[in-house]
């Protein structure tokens, strides 16, 4: 099968994903025919009211989850800062005290949420250290605990590098001392199980545009009794969790895209995960001085990542580009930033190297040959740039 070069390559499905058509097609009549608002109380709201729930309801039985315990909200940042902000003032207000813990390997939602709530509200964090691969200890974990602290938030799978934390093991301490614990699953979501009970979370952070769903959508799951104050005031939406006129639309979008996502979620990581093996080793053997970021075997499916040394990242991104290659040199929030990612600094990558980063993350509708194609073009690109470079010294 030939590549399509006009349409390009897409390897970039950690920054976000093609909405796939049966989403669309499920989401189409809430626009037009079923407009209603949830809250009326006539036929048109209460046929609106309907599908909501029921979006709720497919939801919660794939996160084992009661249908209440899901707050729909606008995207994964949104939850992230409902559950952060919303868990940390409710504990403190209770007199539970004001310490957080987290790591240094968090989305900025996460991160600059907490530096917030210490810089601007005197709250105290831990912010963890990683291993080299980007993983968090559980015993660590354990060791920062104090008795003032209210709330453990540690991501399920990084964004940058895939790394999947010990999500559960971090839980059974948390849960072990009472403490609420947040997971940022928005990278996993698709591709990991969401089994609350078995993740031993009690928030949880998700947003459908990481699994075929729209932008613009995401899901708090808030285990009952977990003390969350409200970060949106106004109508008694969502419980009173989360005022303003839900998405009706972008909830049903959410639903269907879970759905499918788990009812294929076998068949989809399968054929993934061979494409990605298929793509690192390549990379790894074809190009010198490169390094797989991550771990090697606890890493997202569709996630593989490097630091390619002597080149900066910005600059493989563009010749990619001009060869229809769509890829990452990090995270997509943060590359607009000219500083290295904290995610690879906090990995102990000095920033030189953290700067030829390279994240190519791919999904569904990938193929052998775009892989084979990448591949051919990728070798030719760095040894083109490092030739540029006055740092790169090649093996005699
Ligand atoms: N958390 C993680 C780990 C992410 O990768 C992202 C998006 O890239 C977010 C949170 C933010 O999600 P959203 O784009 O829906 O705000």
């Amino acid at each position: 099968m030939a590549i399509d070069l006009e349409k390009g390559v897409y390897l970039d499905h950690a920054a976000t994903t093609p909405v796939d058509q049966r989403v669309v097609e499920a989401m189409l009549p809430f626009w037009t025919e079923r407009y209603g608002n949830p809250s009326s109380i006539y036929r048109l709201g209460r046929d609106a009211a309907k599908a909501l729930n029921s979006a709720r309801e497919r939801i919660a039985g794939i996160l084992r989850a009661d249908p209440s315990e899901i707050i729909f909200t606008s995207c994964g940042t949104e939850s992230d800062n409902l559950a952060i902000r919303g868990a940390a003032f409710a504990q403190r207000a209770r007199g539970k005290g004001n310490h957080i813990i987290t790591s240094s390997v968090e989305h900025h939602a996460v991160g600059h949420t907490v530096e917030q709530l210490v810089k601007k509200f005197g709250f105290e964090a831990t912010f963890l250290p990683v291993d080299h691969y980007g993983m968090v200890s559980p015993d660590e974990v354990a060791r920062a605990i104090r008795p003032d602290t209210v709330l453990i938030t540690i991501m399920y799978a990084n964004n940058e590098v895939g790394t999947i934390q010990p999500i559960a093991e971090i839980g059974r301490i948390a849960k072990e001392r009472g403490i609420p614990f947040h997971t940022d699953a928005v990278q996993a979501g698709g591709a990991l199980s969401l089994d609350v009970n078995a993740l031993n979370v009690d928030l949880l952070s998700l947003s459908a545009h990481k699994f075929y769903g729209p932008k613009g959508v995401g899901l708090l799951y808030a285990r009952k009794g977990t003390p969350l104050w409200p970060m949106q005031t106004g109508g008694s939406q969502e419980r009173n969790r989360r005022a303003g006129t839900e998405n009706v639309a972008f909830a049903v979008g959410m639903a269907t895209a879970l759905e499918l996502a788990y009812a294929e979620l076998e068949q989809t990581n399968n054929r993934v995960r061979a494409l990605r093996d298929r793509l690192i080793a390549g990379v790894l053997e074809r190009i010198p001085d490169v390094e797989l970021t991550g771990h090697p075997t606890q890493r997202l499916p569709n996630s593989a990542s490097f630091v390619v040394k002597y080149v900066e990242g910005e600059a493989m991104l563009l010749s990619l580009d001009m060869k229809g290659i769509f890829a990452s040199s990090g995270s997509a929030c943060t590359s607009m930033s000219l500083s290295p990612s904290h995610v690879l600094t906090a990995m102990g990558f000095p920033p030189e190297i953290a700067h030829g980063s390279l994240r190519l993350t791919l999904g569904k509708g990938n193929t052998e040959e775009e892989i084979d194609y990448v591949l051919d073009v990728l070798p030719e690109i760095i040894s083109r740039l490092r030739a540029m470079s006055p740092l790169y010294q090649p093996a005699a």
